[in-house]
């Protein structure tokens, strides 16, 4: 019998309507002929109330005791949702994370799921249960509770829809689907009928709060088809598959996180080493670097800029302080009111213009862009906070996101099925969860390097600079764009080699234009793309990789990230033993 899982959010299950409710909607598809296994979050906004009252009590909780806290949100409701399919007289068990066996490292509020039993969950199906899990929560080998992170009941329902093979991982929630932006931000925003796992990882981590993006990438690595749809009403929501929609616009998306922060280490010693050693230190507190840019300046000295989450600021200031201070460094700054803005979309990466629209829609509005980063199929922006709201407004409408909705037929709500893993490799899959896997590591030498040196900051110098180089038909890769002092910026772009000539001809137009320096160029790179599942919330991947390359007296040029791929820019010489070292420092990740 075919499994279905029902994940029920906080909004969901907020009161005894709704609990009813939800539990109506499992009991019709166990009566369709499934299986069913609800998975429950805390009743409404109780997560937020249990943290504010550890907060009354005591302003750095320890980790543990908050996990213990937080966890009984979801107890409270399975046992009530038990207690709802009861009286409507079909039978039902409630089960907690450590009653199912969810077993999770020791990481206190943002533990990672090691592995899962099925025994018991399939025993209860097979007596005619209802099964019901607690989300969010799990236990350590020592049998602490541990929570997997804010949201994620979603990452507890996709790992169960893995580990029991369910043909559907439903996530019920307040919004009926994945919108092209957060509905609540942009009114105008659309609902997509279908979105491929990699551009609603990169939505997720770019902010679009609608799914926890760790459920995204087990869903990924165990193909599970999500189907994310309100709980109020009967819509055709979304699918989120492997398949990307072919049928739509470049652009499928686009999401803002407001709370982060810019660190800029300045005059880092240029070596390599010095680099890593920053990466390191931040990797070994846990944190997860997000943009990084780094510049070159004069007398062997470079600037490195990060941003990392608000909340992560002054742990993330402590870290790099002190390893600044060992590697000489001339100091470091930082901007806590910054946003990043990014637009996702699998056919960016073979239209032309789509940076020069994003940052001509910033420019008109006059909103200052702080830091660049783009990965295959997204855009991110640094701005100031106080722009973020209007920034991701204008870049929606820039790409009438409000208009075009994909193409795709919407008479089934189940499109087709992805594509499985075969059992062998579905094993190797869970033997390792939630821990980093690499698809596949690519070499790419057809694609040349252009900088851009000491362009003056001013509102509409990306766009001037992107749109000169669109009408000069430059299909552009990848964009660093960093800051460095006295409002001066580099970018750096890659380009296919074959667009060379006609990239530096725009290219010193518009350093001319600027009344700066002359751009400079390697007429012949290598990009290195290390693509796979939980590049970026496994902290420490870009330090594996700067770290193996410098061991292998390998330079980086340039660096871009993103929660599916990093890519580096080397030396072309270097390109194939680039490639060698990265395969060997992967190799019991890879697949
Ligand atoms: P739940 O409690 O059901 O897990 P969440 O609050 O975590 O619900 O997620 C749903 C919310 O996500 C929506 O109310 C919406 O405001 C927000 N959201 C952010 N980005 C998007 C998006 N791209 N599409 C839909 N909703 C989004
Ligand atoms: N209750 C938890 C939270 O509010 C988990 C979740 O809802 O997914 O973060
Ligand atoms: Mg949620």
């Amino acid at each position: 019998m075919s499994i279905i899982i029902q994940k029920f959010g906080g909004t969901s299950v907020a009161d005894s309507e709704k609990i009813l409710a939800a539990a109506r909607r499992a009991i019709r598809a166990q009566s369709e002929g499934h299986q069913v296994v609800m998975v429950v979050s805390a009743m409404g906004k109780y997560t937020d109330r249990l943290i504010e009252l550890a907060r009354q009590i005591s302003d750095d909780p320890p980790d543990r005791e908050i996990d213990m806290l937080l966890a009984t949100g979801e107890q409270m409701s399975v046992a009530l949702m038990a207690m709802a399919v009861h009286s409507l007289g079909h039978r039902a068990i409630s089960l907690t994370g450590a009653q199912i066996g969810i077993i999770t490292d020791s990481i206190h509020t943002k533990a990672r799921i090691r592995s899962i039993s099925t025994e018991r969950i399939r025993k209860s199906l097979d007596e005619g249960n209802i099964v019901i899990a607690a989300g969010f929560q799990g236990i350590d080998e020592g049998a602490d509770i541990t929570t997997l992170g804010r949201g994620g009941s979603d990452t507890s329902a996709v790992a169960l829809a893995a580990v029991l093979g369910a043909e559907v991982c439903e996530i019920y929630t307040d919004v009926d689907g994945v919108y092209t932006s957060d509905p609540r931000v942009v009114p105008t925003a659309r609902r997509l009928e279908l979105i491929s796992y990699d551009e609603m990882l990169e939505l997720a981590t770019a902010g679009a709060g609608v799914m926890h993006g760790r459920a995204i990438e087990f869903a990924k690595k165990f193909a599970v088809p999500i189907h994310v749809r309100s709980s109020f009403s009967d819509g055709p929501g979304t699918m989120i598959l492997r398949e990307p929609d072919t049928t739509r616009q470049s652009v499928c998306g686009a999401a803002m996180v407001k709370d982060e922060a810019r660190v800029t280490v300045l005059g880092l010693p240029s070596d390599p080493e010095a680099a890593i050693a920053v990466f390191r230190r931040v990797a070994d507190a846990n944190i997860a670097l997000d943009m990084i840019v780094q510049n070159e300046t004069a007398e062997g000295r470079t600037d490195l800029s990060f941003t990392v989450l608000s909340e992560n600021l002054s742990k993330t200031l402590r870290a790099v302080d002190a390893v600044a201070k060992e590697l000489g460094a001339e100091g470091c700054c930082c901007d806590e009111n910054v946003s990043k803005i990014s637009v996702v979309g699998h056919g960016m990466a073979i239209r032309p213009g789509v940076a020069g629209t994003m940052f001509r829609a910033l420019a008109e509005k006059r909103i200052d862009i702080q830091l660049i980063t783009t990965s295959v199929i997204k855009i991110s922006v640094a701005v100031a906070r106080q722009f973020a709201q209007d920034a991701l407004r204008s870049v929606h409408e820039a790409f009438e996101l409000q208009s075009t909705m994909s193409a795709v037929a919407t008479e089934t709500p189940h499109a087709p099925a992805p594509k499985k893993p075969g059992s062998e490799e579905l094993l190797a899959r869970l033997e390792r969860m939630e821990k980093l896997i690499i698809e596949d590591i690519q070499l790419d030498q057809s694609q040349a390097r252009v900088t851009f040196l000491g362009l003056p900051e001013t509102p509409g110098l990306a766009a001037r600079t992107f749109d000169r180089l669109a009408e000069a038909g430059v299909i552009v890769d990848m964009i660093v764009q960093g800051k460095r002092r006295g409002r001066r910026v580099d970018i750096s772009v890659t380009v296919p080699r074959a667009q060379l000539a006609s990239t530096l001809d725009a290219a010193r137009d518009i350093s001319a234009s600027f009344d700066c320096r002359l751009p400079v160029h390697s007429p012949k790179v290598a990009k290195l793309s290390v693509l796979g599942v939980g590049m970026r919330s496994h902290a420490g991947v870009a330090a594996r990789i700067f770290q193996s390359l410098a061991a292998a007296g390998i330079k980086v040029e340039m660096v871009s990230t993103s929660e599916v791929c990093v890519n580096v820019v080397v030396a072309a010489r270097d390109g194939e033993k680039a490639l060698s070292t990265l395969r060997n420092e992967f190799a019991d990740e890879t697949l």
